[in-house]
């Protein structure tokens, strides 16, 4: 079932101690708890010592070649490269995906500001797209209609009437781990002609309609942060399908040197984006883990869901009935649009030690994209007043499986 209910004109008011109430006896007696916070508990520390004994530390070494066949093998993708982290990978899918100074990139303005940032590395315009309720990504019919009027095809290309630019791609991004409508978004990138690259930095292990995320697009991006659902401490990794595209992407993000025994000769400009073997070396052991991870998370959101059943006001987001998700953050959503008892929530369970948080700031009211194009975003902004992060570490699962 998704949580959807949206801005309900006689929704109850939320009793706000009662919340925090409810979040304490999920988690427990233990104090402070984290927001997210990774989980060591395999060959974590075998994998790192190895690299340190054996010397193989940096940018060539087994590990990375194992990471990246162990996510071909975990997502279902033709290639996967390893990066420094998720910024870097979005970076070159972006740039692999054709995208030129002075286009215009799609993307919701509800995201970690790293994807708006991403379309900026690369010279483009950031063009902000609202959000939906049922999915908290992206909104492909309102984007539909939205380009429909915006928009002008020229020798299959679309351009923005308003700006002159051209239009080149569009980044989904599935929040939370929730995917994106996908169904509902491939046929607008095709009416339009636009690029699809997916923001999949918290989606490992999420599913749209039996098909992991990171496959829909070109090409896409994951995230193996600290807080994210696997860590390499730092870094992240390109997914695509394309046999062009994937040796590519190894080769921009390796300095784009010529492959030689010794001479360093270099074909145009890369970066050094290659994640290090001592990274890749946690990343192999939290890997092997990934599926336990799941299900702790999984477990987790149940109880979650359960426990807030009673609380009026209030939800647990969840899943699409046909889609999977990671559940890498649960997400609180209030039912009234009212920003003052979200901001008592955080208040007061942070002050009992309860690590919640709000979205991010929207996109579109930072103030180095403040004057960025945007569309209508009345759902993304409503959204930012209602959602609350709460603790979502995979070992808080522990206590109900
Ligand atoms: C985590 C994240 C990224 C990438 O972040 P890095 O810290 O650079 O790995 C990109 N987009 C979104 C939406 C994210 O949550």
């Amino acid at each position: 079932m998704t949580y959807t209910t949206s801005r309900v004109p006689n929704a109850p008011a939320l009793d706000v101690s009662n919340a925090v109430e409810v979040l304490k006896e999920v988690l427990g007696p233990r104090s402070p708890v984290a927001l997210h916070v990774p989980m060591f508990s395999g060959n974590e520390w075998t994998y790192v010592k190895e690299c340190i004994d054996t010397g193989w530390v940096s940018s060539v070494g087994t590990f990375v070649d194992r990471f990246e066949k162990m996510l071909i093998e975990f997502t279902g993708a033709k290639y996967a490269i390893a990066t420094v982290n998720g910024t870097a990978a979005l970076h070159v899918c972006l740039l692999l995906a054709g995208v030129k100074p002075d286009d215009e990139v799609l993307l919701p303005a509800l995201t970690f500001v790293a994807t708006t940032n991403a379309v900026n590395y690369c010279h483009a315009v950031p063009h902000f797209v609202d959000s939906e309720e049922s999915t908290l990504g992206l909104d492909p019919e309102k984007l539909s209609e939205y380009l429909a009027d915006i928009s002008v095809m020229r020798a299959g290309e679309c351009f923005n009437k308003r700006t002159g630019r051209r239009i080149r791609a569009v980044v989904p991004m599935h929040t939370f781990g929730h995917p994106v409508d996908m169904d509902g978004l491939v046929p607008v990138c095709e009416r339009f002609r636009l690029v699809m690259v997916e923001d999949a930095a918290e989606s490992l292990g999420s599913y749209y309609r039996g098909q992991h995320t990171g496959n829909l697009g070109l090409v896409s991006s994951l995230s193996f942060n600290g807080n994210k659902t696997v860590t390499t401490g730092g870094g992240g990794a390109i997914l695509t399908n394309d046999p062009t595209l994937g040796p590519l992407a190894k080769h921009l993000t390796t300095t784009a040197r010529i492959p030689h025994k010794w001479s360093f000769k270099h074909d145009r400009v890369g970066y050094n984006y290659r994640m290090p073997n001592i990274n890749a070396a946690l990343g192999c052991a939290q890997l092997e883990q990934l599926p336990r991870f799941l299900s702790l998370k999984r477990a987790l959101t149940s109880r979650y869901v359960e426990a807030f059943k009673p609380v009026l006001g209030v939800g647990v987001f969840q899943e699409r009935a046909d889609c999977r998700s990671n559940y890498w953050l649960n997400a609180l959503v209030l039912d009234r649009d009212d920003i003052e008892a979200r901001d008592r929530l955080l208040e007061m369970s942070n002050e009992k030690g309860i690590g919640t948080r709000p979205v991010w700031t929207l996109s579109h009211r930072l103030p180095m994209y403040s004057d960025c194009p945007a569309m209508d975003l009345g759902v993304a902004e409503s959204l930012e007043r209602r959602i609350i992060n709460i603790p979502s570490s995979a070992e808080l699962g522990t206590r109900y499986v």
